[in-house]
C-alpha cells in the first residue's frame, strides 16, 4: 500500500519531524489530529507571540515552541505554513537556509498562485514544495479553537507545481488522509477561481452586510440585532472571521475574486431589474434554480458546521441556534 493509500491510524509515523508555523485555529488542529493518529514523530512550533507559545505548550500541542521560524524549521523533515497569506514570503526566507535536502514543505493557505510565487523561490534545490488547502474552518481563531475531527470527511487540495515530485505529493496527502480528509489534486489557478466564488466572495458579501447594518441609524441597528435570526445571524458568523487573514486572503486572490465580483455585480443588477418591474418570474425561476444547488452540496455531506459535537450536516440556517456555523475558507 502506497502511503498516499492510508486511511486512519498510521502503522509507522509518516514523519520524523513536523514543524509548524504558525499555531492558530489549523496549526492546532494538525496538531491535535497527527497525535491523536500517531502520524508524525514530533511536533514543534512558531508563534509571533509568546502568549500563542506558551498556550500551544500547555495544551501539549508542541514539544518545542520557537519565536524564529528558521528554528523551527531546523531538523525538520515537513514543515507546514499554517500562518496568515501575507507572511508567508519573510516566513519562507527564514527557513529556506535551514532547510534539509528531502525535506518536504507544505501549507494550508486559502490561496494557491501567490503562495507558489511567494515561497516557491525561496526554497533550496532538493526541498520539495507541496502548496495544500484543506476545505475546513470555523470562523475561531488561536491555539485553542483548533480539535482534532476538523478534517474528517473533508477535502483538502493539493496544487503541486510542474516537476514537484510525486513521492513528495503522496507523503503530503497520506497525512491528511490520515487526519481524515479527501485529497484532491488541482492546478492552482483552477483552485483560486474556485476559491474566489465558494469562499471568497462570499465572505466579501458577509463582510459587506454586517458593514451596511453597522452603519444603518441606532434604532434601526438595534433592531437588527433583535431579529438578526431571519438571516443576519448567519452572515455575521462568517464575519466574524479573522480581518488580517481575510485581508491577505482578498489580496492575494486580486485577479479571481474581481472576477467573480463583477459577473456577482451584473447578476445583481439583474435582480434589482426584476425587483423594480415586478418581474416575478425572473425571481422565482432563480430561486427554483439555486435550490438544487443546495441539495447537491447536501449530497456532497459539504454542509453544517465543523463541530465534531454536531449530530448531523446542517446548513447555518438549519442548524440548531446553539450551535457554530462554519466560516471555513
Ligand atoms: P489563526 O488562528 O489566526 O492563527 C495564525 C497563527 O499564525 C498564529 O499562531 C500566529 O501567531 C501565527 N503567525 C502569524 N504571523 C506569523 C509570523 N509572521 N510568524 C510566525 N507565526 C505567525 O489562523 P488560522 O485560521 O489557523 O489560518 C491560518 C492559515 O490557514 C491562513 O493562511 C488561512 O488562509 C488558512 N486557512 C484557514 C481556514 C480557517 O477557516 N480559519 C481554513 C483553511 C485554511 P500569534 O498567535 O503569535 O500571532
Amino acid at each position: 500500500m502506497s502511503p498516499a493509500d492510508r486511511s486512519g491510524a498510521a502503522d509507522a509515523p509518516l514523519f520524523e519531524r513536523m514543524a509548524l508555523i504558525g499555531m492558530g485555529l489549523i496549526g492546532s488542529s494538525l496538531a491535535r489530529a497527527v497525535a491523536s493518529k500517531g502520524l508524525v514523530r514530533s511536533v514543534v512550533g512558531c508563534a509571533r507571540s509568546e502568549a500563542t507559545r506558551d498556550k500551544a505548550l500547555e495544551l501539549g500541542l508542541a514539544e518545542s515552541m520557537f519565536a524564529d521560524p528558521g528554528d523551527a524549521a531546523d531538523g525538520a523533515d515537513l514543515v507546514v505554513l499554517c500562518t496568515p497569506l501575507g507572511a508567508y514570503a519573510e516566513i519562507a526566507q527564514a527557513i529556506g537556509p535551514r532547510l534539509a535536502a528531502g525535506s518536504i514543505v507544505t501549507d494550508v493557505g486559502s490561496v494557491k498562485q501567490a503562495v507558489i510565487r511567494d515561497v516557491g523561490p525561496q526554497l533550496p534545490d532538493g526541498v520539495h514544495f507541496v502548496p495544500g488547502h484543506p476545505i475546513a474552518g470555523t470562523e475561531h481563531s488561536g491555539p485553542e479553537a483548533g480539535f482534532a475531527q476538523l478534517f474528517e470527511d473533508r477535502w483538502c487540495i493539493l496544487t503541486p507545481p510542474p516537476g514537484t515530485d510525486p513521492a513528495a505529493v503522496d507523503r503530503v496527502g497520506a497525512l491528511w488522509r490520515g487526519c481524515g480528509a479527501k485529497i484532491e489534486i488541482l492546478e492552482p489557478a483552477h483552485h483560486d477561481k474556485v476559491m474566489a466564488i465558494t469562499s471568497h466572495l462570499p465572505h466579501l458579501i458577509a463582510y459587506t452586510i454586517v458593514g451596511t447594518a453597522t452603519d444603518l441609524e441606532d434604532s434601526e441597528r438595534a433592531e437588527v440585532v433583535k431579529f438578526s435570526a431571519s438571516g443576519f445571524r448567519d452572515f455575521t458568523r462568517i464575519a466574524a472571521s479573522d480581518p488580517i487573514m481575510w485581508r491577505d486572503i482578498f489580496l492575494s486572490n486580486r485577479e479571481a475574486v474581481l472576477e467573480m465580483l463583477q459577473r456577482f455585480s451584473e447578476d445583481i443588477t439583474t435582480l434589482q431589474r426584476a425587483i423594480r418591474w415586478g418581474e416575478g418570474a425572473t425571481l422565482e425561476t432563480l430561486f427554483r434554480r439555486t435550490r438544487e444547488i443546495r441539495s447537491g452540496v447536501l449530497e456532497a455531506h459539504q454542509a453544517g458546521t465543523f463541530d465534531p459535537r454536531e449530530p448531523e450536516k446542517l446548513a447555518p440556517g438549519e442548524a440548531d441556534p446553539d450551535t457554530d456555523s462554519p466560516g471555513e475558507n
